[in-house]
């Protein structure tokens, strides 16, 4: 737990957000800002900064997150869905708590530059 980051906070339930499933390790919450009709984020419940050291650390964890993923696109999405880990502020990565953006519920284009 890192009380300066946000999604630990989100963890500790000291942020709210609108949990949609849990699992013994991770968490999946609403986007606060939404790219698409389901628009979930996954994250461990411990602090790893990005998915490359996640996968370094502790890869059953981030199997976790995937299979999470999977579980909130079959409740609300078909079982279809798209997951991205931004990895670094160029790549678009804003909170340094890792997360997998899910995305679907619609057709999804493909534009990521
Ligand atoms: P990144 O840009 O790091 O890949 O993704 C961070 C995501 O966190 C963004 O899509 C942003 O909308 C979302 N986000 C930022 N602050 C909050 C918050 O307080 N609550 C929730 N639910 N999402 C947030
Ligand atoms: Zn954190």
């Amino acid at each position: 737990m890192s009380s300066d980051c946000l999604f630990c906070r989100i963890v500790a339930g000291e942020v709210p957000a609108d949990v949609v499933a849990r699992s013994e390790r991770a968490l999946a919450f609403r986007d606060i800002d939404p790219r698409a009709a389901l628009h979930v984020l996954v994250i461990p419940r411990e602090h790893h900064a990005d998915v490359a050291q996640l996968a370094a650390a502790d890869p059953a964890l981030l199997a976790e997150l995937v299979e999470l993923a999977d579980t909130v696109a079959g409740t609300e999405a078909s079982g279809q869905f798209r997951l991205v880990f931004n990895t670094g502020p160029t790549a678009g990565q804003s909170v340094f708590h890792v997360h997998g953006h899910v995305l679907g519920g619609q057709d999804l284009g493909w534009s990521p530059a």
